[in-house]
């Protein structure tokens, strides 16, 4: 069993960027590169199945069930270059992702301690969780492919904000249901203190990641700058 401040815990949940990973992976690598094939692979896509449903989702976002083509595109392109969170816009960064991860154009960025601790806490049996604003396949997709191979199989499930914002507690009290766990037997890892405050209100035990370029938290808060850090024993 694995103690946090001599609390035993039942999981551990993992924020992705700016706690596994640089936030610049997703910032300069991943964002890029679908916006650049965004124009292009939806014009391939656009005959299938799966191009149509994602040209419907535009036309019902933006309430124009007429609008052509052309025009989602650039609705789409639109919305990469404002960075917006739209879920057609989700759905085709997802699949342009999938296409660069198989086609080794990158792998995913992983901080060696986080990689190197995942292992070891699936190996001593604790449960793994992610919860990250990014979907659930973008999730998989970057832990499938990450510069130490595939971390999928030490992690038991994924949450995304399909669940809750990540800075509201009552996602962290829908989270603990959903786990069948008691909010004081979880430990969540964040670089954001809107997020440790929202699980630390839910009842969770939370510690904050200082990773290279992360602002300076608060002095109530315990922070570490790597995950060999923190306060855990093995009993
Ligand atoms: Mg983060």
């Amino acid at each position: 069993m694995l103690l946090f401040e001599q609390r035993p815990l039942g999981a551990i949940v993992l924020d992705i960027e700016g706690t596994t990973t640089d936030i610049a992976f997703v910032k300069n690598t991943l964002f890029p590169y679908a916006e650049e094939r965004l124009e292009a692979y939806m014009a391939k896509v656009a005959p299938t199945a799966e191009g149509q449903a994602i040209l419907a989702q535009v036309r019902q976002e933006v309430g124009h069930p007429d609008l052509s083509q052309t025009g989602c595109i650039a609705q789409l392109l639109a919305w990469a270059q404002a960075d917006q969170k739209v879920t057609p816009l989700k759905a085709v960064q997802g699949m342009i992702w999938e296409e660069g991860y198989r086609t080794q154009a990158y792998y995913s960025h992983i901080y060696v301690d986080a990689a190197a601790h995942i292992q070891t806490w699936h190996r001593q049996g604790v449960p793994l969780y992610i919860y990250s604003s990014g979907s659930i396949a973008a999730q998989k997709l970057l832990f499938a492919h990450t510069s130490v191979g595939d971390l999928t199989p030490c992690l038991r499930g994924y949450f995304d904000t399909t669940t809750g914002a990540k800075v509201e507690a009552a996602s962290y009290e829908t989270i603990a249901a959903d786990l069948g766990l008691d909010p004081g037997e979880l430990l969540f890892l964040s670089d954001s203190p809107g997020e440790l405050a929202a699980a630390r209100q839910a009842g969770w035990q939370v510690c904050a990641v200082q990773r290279p370029g992360t602002p300076n938290f608060s002095p109530d808060l315990r922070v570490v700058g790597d995950f060999g850090k923190l306060p855990l024993e093995v009993v």
